[in-house]
């Protein structure tokens, strides 16, 4: 077994200056001098494909620019391994698994793997940043005395007790865990431990510089998408929790009044943690049957950051309808494009989601379906809605106030002497 060190593009946090406050980034800057040359190790299950690779391809360069010592570490892919920590993945939103005794010892022994790995190669840390389930044990068999955050990126309103059981112990041996909203909990977790802030989108990225339209519109018609008729897209790993059945539904419902109406649903298959994903997508071809304005996208040479932009800027309506979402990066790169996001009404949807105000929040598919009509026919809405979306990623979910609040938590936990 070996640990992939990830490496990352060069960042300055300077190149964000009129993008965010000078506030924020003197913020930032003040955190980091406290900081200079401390040994941040972040480990995650995968280097690219989902959310959390998103953050880390950005946060750890800029962790690097202000003077931290940051290292990105991924774990070698292994398919059993990656089922039983989705299937723990499941558990922790809510969902049910019948996990044996002997899958969560292969969890918990690939995890041991990855942390002799680690040693061997001589990585060490004076703060281990640990990111969702897949390595959570990993701190336990680092056989450190480093202090270690564990980052849960997932929606845990309702978990299933079940991930308590296997988990807890492991949880708590860090010395913090940060979730992205106050709702997010689970059994036995000291509140005192718990640190509070939601993740956050690049704005320097190549997939959220916004595209103009007519660059957008080219691109979209290149995939086979007809440019002169409404299009809505859901861009989302196919995962049941993303629910892309709901999507078609509301489609399908909304099309009775559009009949011009095409829908994309965009998943690239890149993230090698994602073992469900093949399946779903296989189920949601099968429900989407041979309507031609229906476009399903999974291929990752097709599906790009340029493509995901395009289809976030040209889209007259972006739909993110999850029934269980931890964040929702999605939806803030699509609002950071003005495009008006339809979300579920659920995790960190609700959070960004200002219903009526920056997007619109709905419970099931029929509503869904009549906030995209809506959206459709009155145009200016769609622009007032789009608009006052980019100013409220502005203001709270760009990398920069990530950073910010990673520095800040890295500052109490390694003043700290003992577990708090
Ligand atoms: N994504 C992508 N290509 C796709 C689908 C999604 O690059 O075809 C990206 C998307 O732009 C976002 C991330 O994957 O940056 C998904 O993050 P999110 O928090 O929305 O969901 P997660 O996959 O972590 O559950």
């Amino acid at each position: 077994m070996a640990m992939q060190r990830v490496l990352t593009k060069e960042v300055k946090l300077e190149d964000y200056t009129g993008i965010v406050s000078d506030g924020l980034l003197a913020e930032a800057t003040r955190a980091a001098e406290r900081l200079t040359g401390l040994r941040v190790v972040h480990v995650s299950a995968t280097p690219y494909g989902g959310g959390v690779a998103e953050i880390l391809k950005s946060l750890v360069p800029l962790m690097r620019s202000v003077g931290v010592n940051a290292e990105w570490y991924a774990i070698e892919p292994d398919d059993s391994f990656f089922r039983v920590a989705k299937a723990l993945h499941h558990c922790l939103q809510g969902g049910s698994t019948d996990l044996g005794r002997d899958q969560i010892e292969l969890y918990l022994a690939h995890n041991e793997r990855a942390a002799g790995a680690l040693v061997t190669m001589g990585v060490t840390a004076d703060l281990w940043m640990a990111h969702d389930v897949q390595v959570l044990p990993l701190l336990h068999y680092l056989g450190t005395t480093s202090p270690g955050v564990w980052v849960c990126h997932i929606d845990t309103t309702e978990p299933n007790e079940l991930a308590s059981e296997v988990l807890l112990s492991y949880i708590n041996e860090y010395r913090r865990v940060v979730v992205s909203m106050p709702q997010y909990h689970l059994d036995g977790l000291d509140p005192a431990r718990v640190s509070i802030f939601p993740p956050a989108i690049d704005p320097r990225s190549a997939k959220n510089v916004p595209l103009p339209g007519h660059r957008a519109r080219q691109l979209l018609a290149s995939r086979g998408i007809d440019p002169a008729r409404p299009l809505v897209s859901q861009v989302s790993r196919f995962d049941r929790w993303k629910d892309p059945w709901g999507v078609i539904d509301a489609y399908r419902l909304a099309k009775e009044e559009i009949p011009g109406l095409q829908l994309a649903l965009v998943g690239a298959m890149t993230a090698k943690d994602d073992s469900d994903a093949l399946e779903v997508f296989t189920s949601v071809q099968q429900y989407a049957g041979s309507d031609p304005d229906v476009h399903l996208f999974s291929n990752p040479l097709v599906i790009g950051d340029l493509e995901v932009s395009a289809f976030q800027s040209g889209s007259d309506v972006i739909v993110q309808k999850s029934t269980r979402e931890g964040f929702g990066l999605t939806v803030a790169e699509a609002m950071w494009k003005g495009t008006p996001v339809v979300g579920g009404d659920c995790g960190g949807i609700r959070l960004q989601i200002c219903d009526g105000k920056t997007g619109f929040l709905v419970a099931d598919a029929s509503s869904c379906a009549s906030r995209i009509v809506t959206l459709l026919k009155d145009r200016a809405l769609a622009r007032r809605i789009g608009d006052a979306g980019r100013e409220s990623v502005r203001r709270n979910y760009l990398i920069p106030r990530l950073l910010r609040d990673y520095l800040e938590l890295a500052l109490t936990v390694v003043d700290s002497k003992k577990p708090v």
